[in-house]
């Protein structure tokens, strides 16, 4: 069976949200970025996203990083908000691995959403239908665009083109490829809902920092004394791993 799916690099995500706003753009038409779909200025604002970068620092410091964490329905194997739903609404296409909602038959209970241990179910307030991350299975298929762009609209904005798209179960695509070679691993894999996206770790990373950069009048170190010394002439580094 095919299964397609989302592979994406974290070594190589700068945070942009590109892939936010093109696939907003895509799925909604509607407002991109923070701006919700409903009363966005008022106190009771509504709207959905289908993909989300989460940003957060990891290790201690001085051996930190940020990390730039994108997120959308993982399209999982065994997917439990599936048997969850009462009404059939949520299912999973055999020919392709896609996981859908029939929003004829969504009404709106959210068990799929309490099934889900990922969060990336959204209930669209106006409509009252759940909704998430369609894998644009609306131009995977769409004769109507040119064949290169038959493709999320995510992975096609991304600039960094740290977003991957292919059948996970053919051993020589593009993203069994860079899972096998490069250590993709599957989010959460002790929930049992065998993910199909999967992600590319970080990678070992050595990074010049010369000391006249650290000379800077508005080096945040300096004003609050934690500069580190640098041996004279040594260009000091930092070397983050994950
Ligand atoms: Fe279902 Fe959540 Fe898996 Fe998507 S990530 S298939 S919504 S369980
Ligand atoms: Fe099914 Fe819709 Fe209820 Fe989810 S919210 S379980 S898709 S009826």
């Amino acid at each position: 069976m095919t299964q397609l799916a989302l592979v994406i690099d974290l070594n190589i995500c700068v945070g942009c949200h590109a892939c936010v706003t093109n696939c907003k753009q895509w799925n909604t038409s509607g407002a991109a970025g923070p701006l919700v779909d409903e009363n966005p200025y008022g106190a009771d604002p509504t709207g959905t996203f289908f993909n989300r970068v989460q940003t957060f620092e990891v290790g201690e410091f001085p051996n930190t990083q940020t990390v730039h964490f994108p997120k959308s329905c993982l399209h999982c194997e065994d997917p439990p908000c599936v048997p969850v739903c009462p009404t059939g609404a949520s299912y999973k296409r055999a020919a392709d691995g896609i996981v859908l909602v029939d929003y004829d038959k969504c009404i709106g209970c959210k068990y799929c959403a309490w099934a889900c241990p990922y969060g990336v179910r959204e209930l669209d307030e106006k409509r009252q239908v759940m909704t998430k991350c369609t894998l644009c299975v609306d131009r995977l298929y769409n004769e109507q665009l040119p064949p290169a762009e038959r493709k999320p609209s995510c992975v096609l904005a991304c600039p960094a083109g740290a977003r991957l798209f292919g059948d996970v179960h053919d051993p020589e695509s593009v993203v069994s490829v860079a899972i096998r070679e490069r250590g993709g691993y599957p989010l959460m894999p002790e929930q049992g809902t065998q993910p199909a996206n999967h992600y590319l770790p970080r990678r070992r990373t050595q990074i010049p920092i010369q000391p006249e950069q650290l000379q800077r009048v508005d080096n945040p170190l300096r004003l609050d004394g934690r500069e580190p010394l640098a041996d004279a002439g040594e260009p000091l580094s930092a070397d983050w791993e994950h």
